[in-house]
């Protein structure tokens, strides 16, 4: 099925209640509790609502934000939401096959190549080990 057909009841039965809260609510995972907040394994990140991949390996970093940060998605893999939620102006990362939310993404550099901080819940993500 086309993942963005899928009905509220569908996404339900097929997450735990704690992805469908990050993924279908725009919920965020606590910082410093995701399985990838430091991973360096080598692979590569896809969407837990779809399987589309992502994000690489190459492109995580340290930020010492508490979630996984990425200075780059592959490209055209998600889209962006103006978000003005809890006070602030932030832009939202969602999976642009599925719709799911990813994460937000933050201009604040951190030296990388991009200048961009991807901030991405550890629950939105598959990491699938790879060696290329
Ligand atoms: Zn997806």
């Amino acid at each position: 099925m086309e993942p963005r057909a899928k009905s509220d009841e569908q996404w339900r039965a097929e997450l735990t209640p704690q992805e469908y809260a990050v993924l279908r609510k725009a919920g965020t995972e606590p910082a410093f509790t995701g399985e990838y907040t430091d991973t360096e394994t080598v692979g590569v990140y896809s969407c837990k609502g779809c399987g589309s991949e992502l994000f690489r390996s190459d492109t995580k970093f340290h930020s010492g934000c508490g979630w996984p940060s990425f200075y780059q998605p592959l490209s055209d893999t998600v889209e962006y939401i103006e978000d003005t939620s809890h006070g602030m102006r932030r832009t939202e990362v969602r999976c642009a096959t599925c719709g799911s939310h990813l994460g937000h993404v933050f201009p604040d550099g951190y030296g990388t190549p991009t200048g961009d901080r991807y901030c991405i819940n550890s629950i939105a993500l598959t990491l699938e080990p790879r060696d290329d």
